[in-house]
């Protein structure tokens, strides 16, 4: 038996075979090859499968999205067969003596660098379709997985790392566990695994040994320890223990239908975070009140390209309907930073999370802001629908926000389409400048919602993304918890309420300072709704709050 400590990011225990999913771009294997003709074989049946996969995605997009926006799938296709494309790439095989994979990358660059210094916007765009089609090739051609699980059991999936847009589009029902080489805890993979209540380990150093790849292990996402092979004893003491976790779970589902309300009568909002609608059922089996946060970016994330107004509308007045009037807050696009859309076509930044992304994009592009904002008024309609904005940091967005949903409500209006007039905005606080003029911003919305990864990445200036620089990151710093409070204390002057979005609302050892704080509603992964709520039931704050937050 081989054991491999790494980072829990998510609870539970889980059997199963390693399944590798090996990155397709960013390792590619530059090789000398002798056979030069065998080496344009290969490329010229990677582009006939990538022409086939396209056609499938054409057909499934005709479908559900119509032919305006299947068409991409098709000028992919051409793409593929492009005279310039296909010499350019026989050429570095030819002359240089170089494999496959290297000669499409070395393909895509050049030609992606020559579109982009295009005057011509059109030609500019196509920059990112040439990179695209390149790697579905480079994928074929070194055997990657992008997207699908080819295995027909369930499995332990394990990568080096995932990106966001990579975790959203495996099928979920293959996944019994997350393991990955690299990785922080607020990366939005890790919150995706919380949210699919799935197992997982970050920072496991050698899970992506080729030897292991198909071996039975047995995961501890409460500890991190994965067991590869593992002997009898190791096996029936793991078996135990998820005896006990699903005990525990047991006790817990006693808990649905009680309110979570403290010993001393203080209640609070416990609502669920979701990525997808298909997350919806697990709010409900939680006992969820609400959703606090729905990351609709996620659905764009998902596609290779804009999703459309109605598109978009299907999905929040489903989400709507099917919360049977509770409130669901749908946070606007929020990409950029570690979420990149490559149909956006954003330029390269040197500090994207400090860049043009979330609400800085939506502001510079009211095109792409007013489609989501026009289907989820639309969705108002049909449900308790609440939109909140991103990265805020001055009164002056706040104000062109409102302004623009303005402009689409009167649109609405003209067009006789109903929907809620009285639908709530919010913000979230996930900047220091937010916190610190929340006492201005609260005069403007309805309600704030606290985003603790961000506030505290940009708090004490460690990027959430970089697993070495979390050492330095004291979780519990007090310079957050000082800003979460003066955001609640400032938001009760003025007569509005805030929630906790980021992660640190799950946070079980912080439960009672938030109660004490006074803050009105958690929204954390499901899974975690009923263990805060046991935290909530166990709490007597009666004389303990200066206590709690003396601290801080
Ligand atoms: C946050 O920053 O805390 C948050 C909830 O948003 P995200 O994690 O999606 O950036
Ligand atoms: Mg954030």
């Amino acid at each position: 038996m081989i054991t491999i400590s790494g980072q829990a990011v998510c609870g539970g225990i889980a059997f199963g075979k390693l399944y590798h999913i090996k990155k397709s771009v960013g390792m590619i294997e530059r090789r000398h090859i002798d056979d030069v003709e065998n080496e344009i074989l290969r490329m010229n049946n990677a582009r006939e499968e990538a022409k086939s996969q396209l056609g499938a995605l054409y057909e499934k997009a005709l479908l559900e999205v119509g032919q305006d926006n299947a068409m991409i799938f098709e000028i992919h296709q051409m793409m593929l067969d492009d005279l310039d494309y296909v010499e350019s790439i026989e050429g570095i095989i030819r002359d240089q003596k170089l494999n496959a994979e290297t000669a499409v990358a070395n393909t895509a660059d050049t030609m992606a660098d020559m579109f982009a210094s295009m005057d011509d916007s059109y030609m500019q765009a196509r920059a990112a379709d040439v990179k695209d089609i390149s790697e579905r090739v480079i994928s074929i051609l070194s055997g990657a997985t992008s997207g699908g699980i080819d295995s027909d059991e369930p499995v332990i999936i394990g990568a080096e790392d995932l990106a966001p847009s990579e975790t959203v589009q495996l099928d979920k029902s293959k996944i019994l566990a997350f393991i990955t080489e690299k990785g922080s805890s607020n990366s939005h993979t890790s919150i995706l695994a919380r949210t699919m209540n799935i197992p997982a380990v970050i920072n496991a150093q050698g899970i992506m040994d080729d030897s292991l790849n198909g071996k039975d292990m047995i995961v501890d996402g409460f500890t991190g320890e994965i067991f590869i092979e593992p002997d009898p004893d190791t096996n029936a003491r793991l078996l135990e223990k998820l005896k006990k976790v699903n005990e525990q779970k047991e006790l817990l589902n006693k808990l649905k239908g009680v309110k979570p309300v403290t010993k001393d009568g203080q209640s609070i909002m416990l609502y669920a975070n979701i990525g997808s609608m298909e997350d919806v059922p697990s709010v409900w089996a939680n006992d969820g009140m609400g959703i606090g946060l729905f990351r609709s970016e996620f659905i764009y994330l998902s596609k290779d390209t804009y999703p459309t107004e109605d598109e978009q509308f299907g999905i929040y007045k489903s989400v709507a309907q099917n919360m049977l009037g509770k409130r669901v807050i749908i946070r606007t696009l929020d990409i950029g930073a570690d979420k990149q859309v490559d149909y956006f076509d954003m330029p390269k930044e040197e500090n994207p999370a400090m860049g043009v992304r979330a609400i800085r994009i939506c502001l510079n592009r009211p095109e792409v802001f007013k489609t989501q904002l026009r289907a989820l008024y639309r969705a108002s309609a049909f449900g308790k629908i609440a939109i909140m904005f991103p990265m805020i940091t001055s009164l002056s967005e706040v104000k062109r926000i409102k302004e623009i949903c303005k402009e689409v409500t009167d649109e609405l209006d003209k067009e006789n389409i109903p929907y809620n007039k009285d639908i709530e905005l919010g913000i979230m606080i996930e900047t220091p400048a937010a916190a610190v003029i929340s006492d201005i911003l609260a005069a403007e919305v309805d309600f704030f919602s606290i985003g603790t990864n961000d506030l505290t990445q940009y708090t004490l200036a460690i990027d959430r993304q970089n697993s070495e620089a979390a050492k330095f990151c004291d979780i519990h710093h007090r310079a957050v918890l000082r800003l979460i409070k003066m955001v609640v204390d400032n938001s009760h002057k003025h007569g509005i309420w805030t929630g906790i979005c980021g992660e640190l609302g799950g946070d079980l050892e912080l439960t009672e300072t938030f109660l004490a704080m006074g803050v009105d509603e958690l929204s954390v992964s499901p899974g975690l709704i009923l263990p805060i709520k046991q935290k909530v039931l166990n709490t007597d704050l009666t004389g303990r709050k200066d206590e709690l937050l003396s601290d801080i």
